[in-house]
């Protein structure tokens, strides 16, 4: 994996306030969203525990790739992958946002994209080679759109990882869950392995959950965990932060911090 940005983020920071002029429309907020998603995302790119994560769940995968072998398959075997935070890092997105102090937009994510410049996580590329070299076909089932999918595939190629193809792409069309594309595959394939981080990567049980629900489902699924769904950290954003606000997606910024304030636990002596 190359080494995501030439300098530290603090120097990115000081030349951004030095060069970049802040509208009306771009004013930074003080939220949790906004300086939470900036330190999250430098968490991603500079610690060496967010790589050390990301290698270990793909040596698990590697593990757990190398007993699905020694089963019988009648189909051909398959893994199911997502790809944001699960295959390519988009940090340098959230940190261009956070800086204009603005949280996700579609807009914008289309913008960078579009560039096909996102980085890898630890470990991934080496980990579909490996699997390529066994025969296991890789599927990439993403909410990313349609008009993505030529960047997206660029993305994959550049890394050399396998079955970058348009056969292998599953990407959003109507509905945001995963459940039928996931089927769609185990229709012709074993599926071996799913990787993804969000827990809608892995089962319907996470689609559209309360908060309360998804820790319960995760309570019920623990057994599949390490095992059949390999689960990558992503701290900056997911289903964990959007089940917060019951998916409502035009909260404000402020709105948004609202809410995370309402639940986020201290103590009192
Ligand atoms: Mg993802």
């Amino acid at each position: 994996m190359r080494k995501l940005l030439s300098c530290s983020l603090l120097i990115l920071l000081a030349a951004c306030s030095a060069n970049h002029k802040i509208t009306d429309t771009e004013k930074v907020t003080d939220t949790i969203i906004v300086n939470g998603k900036l330190f999250t995302a430098f968490y991603q790119q500079q610690a060496a525990e967010y790589n050390a994560l990301c290698y270990q769940a793909y040596n698990i995968a590697r593990l757990r790739l190398d007993e699905a072998l020694q089963q019988p398959s009648e189909k051909p075997r398959a893994i199911v992958t997502d790809i944001d935070e699960t295959v390519l890092n988009n940090s340098p997105y959230a940190v261009h946002q956070a800086l204009l102090g603005k949280d996700y937009d579609s807009h914008s994510w289309n913008d960078w994209t579009s560039l096909s410049a996102a980085d890898t996580l630890a470990g991934t590329a080496s980990f579909f080679k490996y699997a390529a070299s066994k025969n296991v076909e890789t599927f990439y089932i993403t909410n990313r759109g349609v008009k993505e999918r030529d960047a997206t595939l660029k993305n994959l190629q550049q890394y050399g990882f396998p079955y970058a193809d348009s056969a292998h792409l599953i990407l959003r069309q109507t509905i945001s869950s995963k459940e039928t594309r996931r089927q769609m595959v185990a229709s012709t394939h074993t599926i071996v392995l799913l990787l993804g981080d969000v827990l809608a990567d892995f089962s319907d049980l996470f689609d559209n959950k309360t908060v309360d629900e998804r820790l319960e489902n995760t309570k019920l699924s623990a057994d599949k965990f390490g095992k059949l769904f390999i689960v990558l950290p992503n701290p900056n954003y997911g289903d964990w932060e959007t089940a917060q606000y019951k998916y409502n997606y035009k909260l404000t910024a402020a709105q948004k911090d609202s809410v995370l304030k309402s639940v986020v636990k201290g103590y009192s002596k």
